[in-house]
């Protein structure tokens, strides 16, 4: 199945019915789907992780330009209500992602403290300590438990 790939580490804001004006961080490769799930309803399209290397988001990239969209945003219309970790897979599986939420957390205090930080995960992570230490950190945690 062909799916919808974000083609940007920052995208939006796009405005959801469950988190208002949402920032979106996809920490996962732009042209590919990353998961370690494969749900028929997907998105992104059918799961196919031995496609080539997988190039994930640069910790330092992503806070640079996060910073700037935030900036950018920050007193108009469009400050979000949340900054949202979705995007072209499973955000979970990123090997520095208890380390970008600490970097989210820092930014969302400086340029846009009313942003709810929020996550659309599988779940499938919450057994790894550092994985389930970070996403107390959030504030809102959408933990679905499916099956592909
Ligand atoms: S867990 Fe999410 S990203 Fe992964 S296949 Fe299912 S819907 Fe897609």
């Amino acid at each position: 199945m062909a799916g919808f790939l974000f083609d940007n580490m920052v995208f939006g804001p796009v405005f959801s019915r469950r988190l208002g004006v949402s920032l979106g961080v996809n920490l996962l490769p732009l042209d590919n789907k990353y998961c370690n799930f494969n749900c028929v309803y997907c998105e992104c399209g059918w799961t196919d992780n031995k496609q080539g290397k997988m190039i994930l988001a640069k910790r330092e990239n992503l806070k640079q330009q996060l910073a700037e969209k935030l900036k950018e945003i920050q007193g108009t219309v469009n400050e979000p209500d949340a900054i949202t970790f979705a995007g072209n897979g499973e955000p979970t599986i990123h090997p520095q992602f208890a380390g970008i939420i600490d970097d989210t957390i820092e930014l969302r205090d400086k340029y846009a403290p009313n942003a709810a930080i929020s996550i659309l995960s599988n779940a499938t992570m919450l057994d790894r300590p550092k994985v389930a230490e970070a996403l107390r950190k959030v504030d809102k945690n959408i933990q679905k438990l499916i099956r592909g």
